[in-house]
């Protein structure tokens, strides 16, 4: 079965990642701006304060903005999450960490854990040699 078209996308970086995600969404801030955005707490304040993007702001990750987003996953309301997970670091939210991802693996939602798949995921591009 096809892939839902993406109107909304979910954006979620841990602190370690953060830098990341706004040089992302500065280079693709054309592309971003397309679409409907959500984001966790502080993740959502920096793309607005920095990228200068609309995002509905949920709770930050610690205190359960990663499960509010599972939620519009489950709902079928975000078709796209691009989550830069620190790998490098400790979570006290890892069990909401796995909700997340679990609700995009369940229901079959494209998610990105680092900028190189979510560049591939906002070109439309599935395979590509650069
Ligand atoms: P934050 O949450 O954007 O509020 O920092 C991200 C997270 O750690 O899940």
């Amino acid at each position: 079965m096809p892939a839902d078209p993406i109107r909304k996308i979910a954006l979620i970086a841990h602190d370690g990642k953060k830098a990341e995600m706004i040089s992302f969404a500065l280079q693709h801030k054309d592309a971003l701006a397309q679409f409907e955005l959500v984001a966790t707490g502080t993740t959502g304040s920096l793309l607005s304060e920095e990228a200068g993007l609309t995002v509905h702001r949920y709770l930050s990750g610690p205190l359960g903005g990663d499960v509010q987003i599972a939620a519009e996953v489950i709902e079928g309301t975000v078709q796209a999450v691009f989550f830069f997970v620190d790998p490098l670091d400790k979570h006290p939210h890892d069990p909401d960490i796995q909700t997340l991802m679990r609700a995009c693996n369940v229901h079959n939602v494209p998610l990105a854990t680092n900028t190189a798949t979510a560049r591939r995921i906002l070109s439309g591009e599935v395979l590509g040699n650069d």
